[in-house]
């Protein structure tokens, strides 16, 4: 980027947040855009923040007055500093703007796709696989994805506040000597405050038998501020791996690479999620960007995940052959490291099943045709006498 292309960019990044405080009639001040309660507390959240900061079309519009009984609308100043005021196909507005293609109900939809419901063991406690569980700890989030899959309990206001729900969390866990990985999700667990979460780690970490603790969030990329040395230090404290989830490159910002320079200096392991979403991602450049860019801030790509159908969603998924051929243009053309694994979680509550390019062409007893990344066939024998 050329000095006088830098400083055009950063001259637009202050005239959006200008433009984002003026929704709320105040000056823009760095130091209070720095503070992650200033943050929260400026959500754009009612139509009228939208309208006051957006062109808006018609489908957007009548999105935000309807949408948000179905499924709350929140966009940090941060991420909402991001999109293009101007142009409904940005690929940040579509994450979290909703539009009235949200009311489309299409075959195949459902409202817990995962089958999590169905796996609860305790209220907020999912038992899907053997020796993992899943630990619903609150059901806010710093902004709100349109294609979220847990949208059914995610702002609902169903769950229990946690202090209600943690001795039964916390029996289950003890009496089940089998569970050795609990992974915090919500909602976003990195919106508690440091005391609340550092005592919720505290009593998991004080049972033996679980190994790893992991905690999935948006923060870092909703709210990087959110990252102050004090979280990083109960999340040290407790050796926690953190699954961040990001979309597009344009997320990943200066305040997100110093977000997830604190945390990897603090030496917390980093991976990240992407859901596949039509119109956003689906396209081998985005991705490759976006897997690039977060191995450079020392995030290692995950799982790219084909979307869920879950109501009203539609719009944004796309087809299960997009994925695979969009795997089959990143595998073996870049770094393995910026390769995720694309997995579909079976909707019904199977579980996520990899989905790769076909490689294995044919075989011949202990004979293996193989197909390559550049589509070049080789053979391998297996040694005799291995089955
Ligand atoms: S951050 Fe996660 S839980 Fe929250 S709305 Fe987005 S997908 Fe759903």
């Amino acid at each position: 980027m050329s000095l006088r292309t830098a400083s055009a960019a950063t001259v637009a990044a202050v005239d959006r947040r200008q433009r984002l405080c003026d929704v709320f009639g105040e000056e823009y001040d760095p130091d209070s855009w720095a503070d992650w309660r200033w943050q929260l507390r400026h959500r754009l959240s009612r139509p009228e923040h939208f309208e006051r900061y957006l062109e808006l079309t018609s489908s957007e519009l009548n999105g935000l007055r309807m949408g948000m009984e179905r499924f709350a609308v929140s966009a940090t100043p941060h991420f909402a500093s991001l999109m293009d005021p101007f142009d409904p196909s940005c690929p940040i507005r579509r994450q979290v703007v909703p539009t009235d293609q949200e009311f489309l109900v299409q075959p195949g939809d459902m409202e817990d796709p995962c089958g999590e419901d169905e796996k609860s063991v305790v209220d907020g406690l999912v038992h899907r696989y053997p020796d993992r569980v899943l630990l619903l700890a609150l059901d806010s989030c710093a902004s709100y994805c349109r294609y979220c899959t847990r949208s059914r309990l995610v702002s609902q206001g169903d769950l229990e506040p946690l202090p209600r729900r943690v001795q039964a969390i916390l029996a289950y866990l003890r009496e089940h000597t089998e569970v050795r990985d609990v992974l915090l999700s919500g909602g976003d667990p990195l919106l508690m405050s440091e005391d609340r979460l550092d005592s919720l780690l505290g009593a998991i970490r004080a049972i033996d038998h679980i190994e790893l603790l992991r905690i999935g969030s948006r923060v870092p990329g909703f709210l990087p501020q959110r990252i102050t040395p004090e979280l990083v230090a109960v999340l040290r404290r407790h050796r926690v791996w953190l699954s961040l989830h990001f979309s597009h490159p344009a997320e990943l910002t200066p305040e997100v690479a110093a977000a997830c320079d604190m945390l990897a200096d603090a030496g917390i392991p980093l991976g990240s999620q992407t859901v596949l979403l039509r119109g956003i991602n689906d396209d081998p450049a985005v991705l490759k960007q976006l897997f690039h860019g977060l191995l450079k801030n020392r995030v290692r790509p995950y799982y790219l995940y084909q979307a869920d159908p879950v109501v009203g969603t539609a719009h944004l998924r796309t087809s299960i052959a997009k994925g695979i051929e969009i795997m089959g243009q990143l595998r073996g053309h870049t770094s393995g490291y910026a390769v995720p694994t694309y997995v579909v979680d079976a909707p019904g509550g199977g579980g996520k099943i990899p989905l790769q390019p076909e490689t294995v062409v044919s075989r011949n007893g202990s004979s293996w045709r193989l197909r390559n990344w550049a589509g070049r066939e080789y053979t391998y024998v297996d040694p005799p006498g291995v089955e």
